[in-house]
């Protein structure tokens, strides 16, 4: 088996970096944490030295409350890859944050019938290895 074949067998793990080390390490606490531009108040997902909006570098991390709604969604019923065919079905959402952001996750569970524009999301996580934990979202009932 050649090495792009193998690949396709085991899916990509995230390669954390000095950008985003502590998203990261708050995930595996159970935090998903935002940065927070102490200049202009920006708040963004995506780890980064700067504030995408003014370019201060001076950022804290903040812990998300969790909570969020979905913008939009889509159910994916044909694996990717080899690597994803023991979980299709799967719902990927983007969610919108409460503090402003949106990000691309998935949800736990197969009650795609809930799924729908504005519905409430909450946060967990769930480890996919030995040092990753993925951020996932469920439907708050
Ligand atoms: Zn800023």
């Amino acid at each position: 088996m050649n090495e792009v074949n193998k690949n396709a067998l085991t899916k990509p793990l995230p390669t954390p970096d000095g950008d985003s080390q502590a998203l990261w390490d708050g995930l595996k606490q159970g935090k998903l944490l935002l940065q927070h531009c102490d200049d202009c108040g920006h708040v963004q997902y995506y780890q980064q030295g700067m504030c995408r909006l003014c370019q201060s570098t001076k950022l804290r991390h903040q812990a998300a409350s969790g909570n969020g709604t979905i913008y939009s969604y889509s159910v994916v019923y044909r694996a990717p890859g080899p690597a994803f065919k023991d979980d299709v079905p799967y719902a990927v959402l983007l969610v919108q944050l409460e503090e402003g952001p949106r990000m691309i996750s998935s949800l736990v569970g197969k009650n795609f019938d809930a799924l729908d524009f504005d519905v409430a999301v909450k946060l967990t996580t769930g480890a996919i290895s030995d040092e990753i934990c993925l951020p996932y979202f469920e439907l708050v009932d």
